[in-house]
């Protein structure tokens, strides 16, 4: 894989971690949590309409309030950028967003920033409570890697 520096950060990235004419990287360029949440917003709005029980402000204003980490295993900003996770085809570059209970959809009080892998493993399956047993191994495996690559 080709690096290139990235003009913001200076981190040697991979070159499929730029945007078509970007001189910053996907991480870089999605550093600012309101930029996040309106681009999370807008694929909710597109992908998830009947679940979204929220108004574009008030999500955004809920997102940006939030600590910059997975609410359930509690990978940083910084760290998910350093291990760059790959999900399909691209990088793993803005936090999901969780419902804590599925049936209550997309709605203030029911939402949690999480990682993919978080959100995959609790699925509709898991308990908030059940992803505190869970959480701390996820983040273990985070850290091992981080670790290995330092
Ligand atoms: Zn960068
Ligand atoms: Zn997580």
């Amino acid at each position: 894989m080709q690096v290139r520096e990235c003009r913001s950060c200076g981190d040697l990235t991979p070159e499929d971690a730029f945007r078509k004419g970007r001189a910053d990287c996907v991480w870089c360029q999605y550093e600012d949590m309101e930029k996040r949440a309106k681009a999370r917003f807008a694929d909710k709005q597109k992908g998830a309409k009947q679940r979204l029980h929220i108004g574009k402000n008030e999500f955004v204003s809920w997102y940006t309030d939030q600590s910059d980490e997975c609410a359930y295993c509690g990978l940083t900003y910084s760290e998910l950028k350093e291990l760059k996770l790959k999900k399909g085809k691209g990088y793993f570059v803005s936090w999901d967003i969780d419902c804590v209970e599925p049936k209550k959809g997309y709605a203030l009080g029911n939402l949690a920033l999480s990682c993919f892998v978080c959100n995959m493993a609790k699925g509709n399956a898991l308990t908030v409570q059940e992803m505190r047993i869970i959480g701390p191994a996820i983040l273990e495996v985070w850290h091992t890697r981080l670790d290995a690559t330092n």
